[in-house]
């Protein structure tokens, strides 16, 4: 690689980490999750692929009730759903 390009790349990778940063600060205005020692909190776009590969949907899409119970299932969705 380049000298110059690594630079860049150095830059840009800086960049996006303020630029992620500044979203997570934005995104603790919406997130419900309770689950205090996830190192994802408030990083929405690394929290739904970790559930999406599971399986499973973000707290975000529970209410609060079924939220605190931790089961991010389709199931569990739809049981919320269908009351
Ligand atoms: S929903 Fe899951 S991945 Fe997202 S912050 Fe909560 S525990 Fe972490």
């Amino acid at each position: 690689m380049r000298k110059d390009n690594a630079f860049s790349l150095r830059g840009a990778l800086k960049d996006r980490r303020k630029t992620m940063e500044c979203i997570s600060e934005r995104n603790k205005s919406v997130c419900n999750c309770t689950y205090a020692g996830c190192p994802r909190k408030y990083k929405c776009c690394e929290c739904l692929h970790y559930h999406r590969r599971s399986g499973e949907l973000p707290a975000c899409f529970f209410n609060s009730e079924y939220e605190r119970t931790y089961d991010r299932s389709i199931g569990n969705f739809i049981r919320m759903h269908a009351r």
